[in-house]
């Protein structure tokens, strides 16, 4: 099923999951054993990110489509323009449809190690909007099936951006150039979120607009992340998570009980679902979903 109709058909929020492609064997052997866990857990669908670059890329399409063949999940694939020309970005697409896959995540992607600033290669894309025109020019050319698409969206802008509005007004371009839906950057203050989306649909942006979530799973790796990105912390959550340091099963603990608070507020409000970002693991994922799933919120629907 397409993005578009998978969120147009839900009559409760949609659940999401995002894995990576891991760089070593031991980490790829890993997530061939968490894969039937996250699977188990009933995801709508799960998407799968592109590597930087090599063999991590080649990865993303062998596990999206594991996942849609061995599992039946619907898989979405992601694709960015890093280091690729138009023919080898068709390529990929062509390989990608060729899998059953009628889904992509269309993103532009970050500069290359050692590189402060976005070059396209030759005959490439400088930006999301640019691959998301030629997906869509192709498939009007060529007369084929048209992929499902999502793009990407930042509550507390892109880091390049100089500020939100600049910011959105990239976002529409990438959504009238066809994509399908919005998939938002982690952050975990929900207000950051809230204002995005109002700004989005006053710009107008009318696809669905989907958080996503990063539970937390220890202190230092969540400190380096959101230093990477345009994320603030919650002064609260900043400081109970000082009080877990090196402890991973108490920052997991605080990241479980956050998450669930996070999601739930968020779908009081509306949201038709959350994307999560599990880091190619399923422990933590299994109580989040287990309490969202008993909760009121997950019933938004039949509710009215
Ligand atoms: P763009 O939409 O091109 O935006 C990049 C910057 O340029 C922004 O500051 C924007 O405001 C500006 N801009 C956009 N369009 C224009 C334009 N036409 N003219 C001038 N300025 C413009 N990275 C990976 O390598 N692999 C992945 O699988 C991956 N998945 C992701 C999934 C999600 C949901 C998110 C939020 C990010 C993901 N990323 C991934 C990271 C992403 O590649 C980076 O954030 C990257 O820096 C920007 O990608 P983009 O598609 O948002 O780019």
């Amino acid at each position: 099923m397409k993005l578009a109709q998978i969120y147009a058909q839900a009559t409760r929020p949609v659940f999401s999951f995002e894995v990576f492609p891991p760089k070593t064997e031991i980490a790829y052997e890993n997530l061939k054993q968490v894969l039937p866990q996250l699977v188990g857990l009933r995801p709508d669908f799960m998407t799968v990110t592109y590597g930087a670059l090599g063999s991590t890329q080649e990865r993303t399409l062998e596990i999206a489509t594991s996942i849609h063949r061995q599992f039946q999940v619907e898989t979405v694939c992601h694709l960015t323009c890093v280091g690729a020309s138009r023919p080898q970005i068709d390529q990929v697409l062509d390989r990608i449809r060729q899998e059953g896959i009628h889904n992509l995540v269309a993103l532009r992607g970050d500069p290359p190690q050692g590189q402060s600033s976005f070059v396209p290669v030759a005959n490439g894309f400088a930006h999301a909007n640019e691959l998301v025109a030629h997906i869509r020019e192709r498939e009007r050319r060529l007369g084929l099936d048209p992929f499902g698409i999502g793009v990407a969206g930042y509550p507390e802008g892109h880091l390049e951006s100089p500020d939100l509005a600049t910011d959105l007004l990239h976002l529409k371009r990438k959504v009238d150039a066809g994509a399908d839906m919005v998939v938002t950057q982690l952050f975990y203050d929900n207000r950051h979120f809230f204002r995005f989306e109002q700004a989005a649909r006053a710009a107008g942006i009318l696809v669905p607009i989907i958080p996503g979530l990063l539970p937390i799973l220890s202190a230092k790796q969540i400190l380096r992340i959101t230093s990477l990105s345009r994320c603030e912390m919650p002064p609260d959550l900043l400081r109970e998570l000082e009080t877990a340091g090196d402890d991973p099963a108490r920052a997991e603990a605080i990241g479980i009980r956050q998450t669930v608070q996070q999601a739930q507020e968020l779908l009081g409000r509306g949201v038709p679902g959350i994307h999560f970002y599990v880091f190619n693991k399923a422990t933590h994922l299994s109580r989040i979903l287990q309490e969202l799933r008993g909760s009121p919120q997950d019933q938004w629907h039949s509710q009215g």
